[in-house]
């Protein structure tokens, strides 16, 4: 099966529309992998549990229309942790505290072997090309996320320079990992961009000078991506979500956005459905554009489902944002996609839908809203 790189959804008249990735894992599957952690089912019986859960996320993507899928990144414990082997890291230091209490914590290594990636994300593209013939997309850990593996205290004869060069070799070979098994798009998450300037974030890593250092590595990911591929690797901003709550939401777009379009990124997903005003987003990016004038246009997809609520936006209400955002961003660039992914943690309770099954239903629906909502605008503004 050949990989259909680009914007295929320009060629039927649509606007691209793509989720961001990741879905709630059905209870059965969060059960099961708790189960095989403490011995009562094995490493088969688990296999299967994810194998299925992937094949029920793919026929359900399947029934929303949407034009390009995921796995839903079912077989992931995180959005981040994948590339990181066992027993060369151990989670010690507070990554994000979320609006309601709980924090998640970021491995640090504890050994001075080289880094390198445990395992890439192409291998679930790969698995997932098998069972659809649809476009697939796929999302990656950022360089910047795993910057933050490396120890204050520093590790004999393993500089952070040095360990930051096998990052962005890591980091690059994952994302080519997933084009060479055959997907459509790639983005790299960037949840921890606007964390960084949250000032009551209580994390000690925060800050500006941190956020100017991911954005550096990510421009030195995105320069070791062969050059076909590069418009179709995208970057996603988000105030985080889990347990449908948020790490970042204080943060005003105004102070990110001058910053996040420093980075090279083909394309961006941005959020804004769960802003107070979502046409202030559109507005405020379209003025990061004009900025950047002949330079670089990057294609922006705009958040227009919020994951962490349970309220099912419906399509017109989807048009309608997506028809006003065109008066900030040309038609020619915009897009939809998810605020977040639908659950970056593989155990998520998903609280305000009170469980992740229903929370499942709820993501498909809403899918399936933006599908119709983005079909809706598109007859309108390119009709
Ligand atoms: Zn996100």
């Amino acid at each position: 099966m050949s990989t259909r790189l680009g914007w295929f959804e320009l060629e039927s008249g649509q606007l691209p529309t793509e989720p961001v990735g990741s879905l709630p894992r059905p209870a059965r599957l969060q059960h099961a992998v708790l189960a095989q952690l403490a011995g009562s089912i094995d490493e088969a019986d688990l296999q299967q549990e994810y194998d299925a859960a992937v094949k029920d996320t793919v026929d359900r993507f399947v029934a929303t229309g949407s034009p390009i899928i995921t796995d839903g990144e079912q077989r992931r414990n995180s959005f981040a942790s994948y590339p990181v082997a066992p027993g060369t890291a151990t989670a010690s230091e507070v990554f994000a505290v979320y609006a309601d209490g709980h924090h998640r914590l970021v491995p640090k290594l504890t050994t001075s072997q080289r880094f390198s990636y445990a395992s890439y994300a192409g291998s679930d593209v790969e698995y997932v090309r098998k069972l659809t013939d649809l476009p697939v997309k796929e999302a990656v850990v950022s360089p910047a996320m795993l910057s933050l593996m490396y120890p204050d205290s520093g590790l004999d004869g393993y500089s952070k320079a040095e360990f930051e060069e096998d990052v962005i070799a890591g980091s690059a070979a994952d994302i080519i990992s997933c084009f060479a098994a055959g997907a459509s798009r790639v983005h790299v998450d960037f949840t921890e961009g606007r964390l960084a300037l949250n000032p009551n974030s209580q994390v000690a890593w925060a800050g500006t000078a941190a956020l100017h250092g991911f954005i550096e590595l990510l421009n030195r990911v995105l320069d070791a991506i062969p050059e076909q591929y590069r418009p179709f690797v995208g970057v996603h901003t988000c105030p985080g979500n889990d347990l449908d709550s948020s790490h970042s939401r204080d943060v005003d777009y105004a102070k990110l956005l001058p910053e996040l379009f420093q980075i090279e990124a083909g394309y961006f997903l941005v959020q804004a459905a769960g802003e107070e005003d979502p046409d202030r987003v559109a507005n405020l990016v379209g003025q990061q554009l004009k900025q950047l004038g002949g330079a670089r246009q990057p294609r922006i997809l705009l958040g227009v489902t919020n994951p962490t609520s349970p309220r099912l936006e419906t399509a017109e209400e989807i048009a309608d944002q997506l028809v006003k955002a065109s008066r900030f961003i040309p038609a020619e660039l915009l897009g939809s996609t998810d605020d977040c992914g639908f659950s970056p943690y593989l155990v998520d309770s998903k609280p305000r839908h009170g469980s992740p099954d229903f929370a499942r239903d709820v993501a498909f629906a809403k899918i399936a809203a933006r599908v119709q909502g983005t079909a809706i605008a598109s007859e309108t503004l390119l009709g």
